[in-house]
């Protein structure tokens, strides 16, 4: 049989093989030269090639071969490195060269020799690299030629990231120990970024900067702690609450969308999902959220029990691979992942649903749920955003269906003194609820910006143009986006700086001093989706406003509309704005307004969705005079931000030029 095979590298090859079993070899793994590749087509020819197959069953199907080709083509990309980016890491073995103890007795060697091999021995193996920039090139040369090492080559399935760290005490407490530590403000930043995330493996702490120096600090104070396994194990009794099902709803169609109050969205997909499986056909559920996941999970186990399938980055590998291969073989599943599941054979997917409130990108701009929308499609299933706000473009679009889950609650805006963190209002609520759970939202890291007054400007960051941090002792400025830390004096004139607004740490500070910091209070600098409130209290947001960015008034409704729609009984909006119509939609509730107006005025602007939107940085600019784009340009310290301007039908080629330009730095933003 002659297979085309997709390579690591980008590039296909066709090959001569025998294929072990009866279906098709479209979306099998196979072993070759040192390396994981996958089967994604036949050919009419191929050359001689030693293959392994390492698993019985396929690990995707053409279906998802076909959307991710499809998906590529959109974005200007080659599809297999689109592929390997979605391979999750447990399944991309490769062949690697190890150096251990030969069977040699051990004689006659000098000091130096008989500590590397006692070294080694400990280790059992080691990677070449690292024994010689360990010991030099070659005292390990020497040993290998004496036959007392000797190199081995080994399949190598790299382990999954199992350690995740989290927040272990309130952030108030965490603040409190934080203050004796050394590097404070940059150990802050790491105790915003769990609090935001809820948790995060030891990679995704790195790729953000931290060191692990740091996070070891964090630890050892106790305010950070490791898990190797999140996800308990509920009791699969639970299974028997199912719920007798009411179809008061018309089934979920190939374009919807479910918007409005967080319980709304999730108690319609319950019941959506059980007459899934009921009919024996499965569905995907795609959330690229961490701790949402976790939290669903809990809940969707609770309902489905053993038909609920997991597939995530914080399962033991064991478990990930069972239940990889599982959704090929049952019929009737819900299958609830994450990206590392978006590759993974389902049988019978009926229903693709995307959850969760903001795009989930690859770093090379790939909306994943563009993959999804086209899977969904060569699976002929019926496909579902079910998020507050959906994406602009489709809020209104009359060629898909929509439901909305009318929040419940009541939406009181107050205005806020500009010295205030806390008004009248909002201060009296929380001293009256105190059986009730309070959400308090400040759209700010840190104490409060630094502030010149000689001057009369806030200070920016130099490395990346955002607003600076001061520090609460205002010795230090810091920034919360880039890391970038300095003295706090002014940059023009050098004088001091002083604190103006506020952010999360002063409206801590303020709420402890006035009626003590309680349980049932919770601090965040963003709303998020798994946890309802009683009271949704946002004490400051209008800083979101002041961001020029073209999207700014959809961000700031939708933080708002995120807020209402995670509040039970009422959500106050405190703001210093004398009239922000952007609060007049929010308390009449009034989405759809919203979403007409900030439309209409992208048309008239051509902006996202009626065109798309490239942002890039760059060292050196590319040429772009004989596309078809309209350019923007700004200095970003020592780089040049381009920002580029492309119709729907030129979108792909000009992604494909700019990719191909070796100066683009690896981060190309897309706005669509
Ligand atoms: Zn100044
Ligand atoms: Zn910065």
């Amino acid at each position: 049989m002659n297979l085309r095979v997709a390579l690591p590298s980008g590039r296909t090859i066709k090959v001569k093989a025998n294929f072990p079993y009866k279906d098709s070899p479209i979306g099998y793994r196979v072993l070759f030269s040192g390396k994981t590749a996958i089967v994604v087509g036949l050919a009419d020819r191929g050359q001689e090639a030693s293959l392994e197959f390492p698993d019985t069953r396929p690990f995707t199907t053409e279906k998802h071969i076909k959307a991710l080709i499809d998906t590529a083509n959109y974005y200007g990309l080659i599809p297999w490195h689109l592929l390997y980016k979605l391979l999750p890491s447990v399944f991309d073995w490769k062949l690697e060269e190890y150096i251990s103890l030969s069977e040699k007795p051990i004689a006659f060697l000098d000091k130096r020799s008989l500590e590397i091999l006692s070294w080694v021995k400990a280790r059992g193996k080691v990677k070449e690299e690292n024994i010689k920039k360990r010991f030099g090139n070659e005292p390990v040369k020497y040993l290998l030629e004496l036959g007392f090492l000797t190199k081995k080559r080994e399949w190598k399935s790299p382990k999954l990231v199992e350690k995740f760290y989290r927040l272990c005490v309130p952030l108030e407490e965490a603040l409190q120990r934080l203050k004796r530590l050394k590097n404070k403000e940059e150990a802050s930043k790491l105790v915003y970024f769990l609090l935001e995330r809820r948790y995060a493996s030891l990679e995704e702490l790195k790729e953000q900067g931290f060191s692990s120096t740091q996070i070891r600090a964090l630890l050892k104070k106790g305010i950070i702690s490791q898990a190797e396994e999140v996800i308990p194990y509920t009791n699969p009794n639970l299974a028997k609450l199912r719920q007798e099902k009411k179809p008061l709803f018309r089934p979920l169609g190939s374009k919807s969308v479910l918007m409005g109050s967080w319980q709304g969205i999730k108690e319609r997909l319950f019941e959506e999902f059980m007459s899934y499986i009921d009919r024996g056909e499965s569905l995907f559920v795609f959330c690229d959220q961490g701790e949402l996941l976790r939290i669903l999970y809990e809940e969707m186990y609770a309902v489905f029990g053993d038909r609920l399938v997991l597939l995530s980055s914080f399962q033991r590998e064991k478990d990930f691979v069972k239940n990889w291969f599982r959704v090929y073989e049952e019929k009737g599943l819900v299958v609830l992942g994450s990206r590392i599941a978006l590759l993974s054979p389902i049988k019978d997917l009926r229903l693709v649903v995307v959850l969760g409130d903001r795009a989930s990108r690859l770093q090379d701009g790939t909306d994943l749920r563009h993959f999804l929308f086209e899977l969904s499609r060569y699976y002929g299933a019926n496909f579902c955003i079910a998020s507050p706000l959906p994406p602009l473009s489709l809020c209104l679009r009359e060629s898909w269906h929509r439901e909305v889950f009318m929040p419940s609650a009541e939406v009181v805006v107050i205005k806020r003194k500009p010295e205030e963190v806390l008004t009248d209002t909002a201060l009296k609520l929380l001293k009256e609820s105190t059986k009730e759970e309070s959400l308090i939202l400040v759209n700010k890291v840190g104490y409060a910006y630094a502030y010149c007054k000689a001057c009369g400007y806030i200070v920016e960051c130099p490395r990346c143009g955002s607003f600076l941090t001061l520090s609460k002792d205002k010795s230090i400025v810091f920034c919360t986006s880039c890391g970038y830390k300095g003295l706090a004096s002014c940059p023009e004139c050098g004088r001091e700086l002083q604190e103006l607004g506020f952010g999360i740490d002063k409206a801590v500070e303020e709420v402890e001093k006035l009626i003590g910091l309680r349980e049932n209070v919770t601090f965040q600098t963003k709303p998020e989706l798994g946890k309802t409130y009683d009271n949704v209290l946002v004490l400051h947001a209008d800083n979101i406003l002041s961001v020029p960015w073209y999207d700014s008034a959809e961000e700031y409704f939708s933080y708002m509309w995120k807020a209402l729609s995670i509040s039970k009984k009422r959500l106050i909006v405190q703001t210093v704005l004398d009239h922000n119509p952007l609060l007049e939609f929010l308390r009449a509730k009034d989405w759809e307004g919203f979403c007409k107006e900030e439309l209409e005025r992208r048309k008239e602007e051509n902006l996202p969705p009626y065109t798309r939107l490239i942002r890039l940085e760059v060292r050196k600019e590319p040429d772009l005079s004989g596309l078809p784009v309209e350019v923007s340009k700004r200095r970003v310290g020592d780089l040049k931000e381009l920002l580029i301007k492309v119709d729907t039908k030129n979108f792909a080629s000009v992604l494909k030029f700019l990719r191909s330009w070796r100066l683009v730095s690896k981060n190309i933003d897309i706005y669509t």
